[in-house]
């Protein structure tokens, strides 16, 4: 059975640009601990007044890796190099592969601009193997009724399977390597069995709610990272609350990054750099 190798909590929060308060409750500089995982960017619930100009972050690049946005609340809007635009709202997910490079901004929406309201959200980013970290960019668009949803057994509470598989049922993202994403809405006082798989990196984010994990209580914005044992993992949760759990099996490659490339070596990322000034990665239309 899994032990908790690290509780994360009290992690300052930061904006990126001027529409995502989050923390960073972990991130790449951090070494392998995370492996598949680079960074998860945490954004708790925040109002934003109804404002005339977009908050959010303007053009910027990504190459090596997936960026994954959930969105609770709110509503999103990108646009890319590629010229697709999209808005993302509550419940969906946007799986973007970057590999060998993107050029995009995050937005918050028009609606969402004018309207103002909460916003509620998590980026992660998911490291590609080597070999795929050059290959084509693409989305997955996934809206909330295209993710299945079920109770969970003993009436502990409901779940959502983002990638992977969960009690026999899949999710619908297609991911490079072995990688379960399980957005869970717990019922107190029960309990849930997840089932962690012998090998992987596992985590659980409290979203809302409190929880209890092998005698360790947990609140929003906190995270705990298992060893790879595996095996069943009890979580209660003590007040309702909503946990994403990820698990992946680790790549095990050297993890060389700087801002928004996650590479192998220096040597590619000097030339991730020189790809985005020179205009490969493309540019905003
Ligand atoms: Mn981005």
């Amino acid at each position: 059975m899994s032990a908790i190798l690290r509780v994360v909590r009290n992690v300052p929060q930061h904006w990126v640009g001027d529409g995502f308060p989050v923390r960073s409750l972990f991130s790449y500089q951090e070494g392998s601990t995370f492996d598949p995982f680079l960074l998860l960017d945490y954004a708790g619930p925040h109002r934003f007044e109804p404002a005339q100009a977009k908050r959010g972050v303007g053009e910027h690049p990504h190459r090596g890796f997936e960026t994954v946005t959930i969105v609770y609340q709110g509503e999103l809007e990108h646009g890319d190099s590629s010229g697709s635009r999209g808005t993302i709202g509550p419940g969906d997910v946007q799986w973007m592969t970057a590999a060998s490079g993107v050029v995009h901004e995050e937005f918050h929406s028009e609606q969402f601009m004018r309207d103002g309201g909460i916003l509620e959200m998590v980026q992660l980013w998911v490291n590609l193997p080597a070999k795929d970290k050059l290959s084509s960019p693409k989305y997955q668009s996934i809206v909330d009724a295209q993710i299945p949803g079920f109770s969970l057994p003993d009436g502990a509470g409901t779940a959502r399977v983002i990638a992977g598989e969960l009690l026999g049922v899949r999710g619908p993202a297609s991911t490079f390597t072995p990688i379960n994403v399980w957005d869970l809405a717990l019922t107190p006082p029960q309990t849930v069995n997840l089932p962690l798989v012998p090998g992987h990196t596992a985590l659980a984010v409290v979203q809302s709610g409190t929880i209890e994990v092998e005698k360790t209580l947990l609140n929003a914005g906190e995270m705990v990272l298992f060893d790879r044992t595996g095996g069943p993992v009890a979580i209660q949760s003590s007040a309702a609350a909503r946990v994403l759990v990820l698990t992946g099996e680790p790549l095990q490659e050297p993890v060389v990054g700087q801002g928004p490339f996650v590479m192998n070596t220096r040597e590619q990322i000097r030339e991730a750099i020189l790809d985005y000034q020179s205009g490969k990665m493309g540019r905003l239309t």
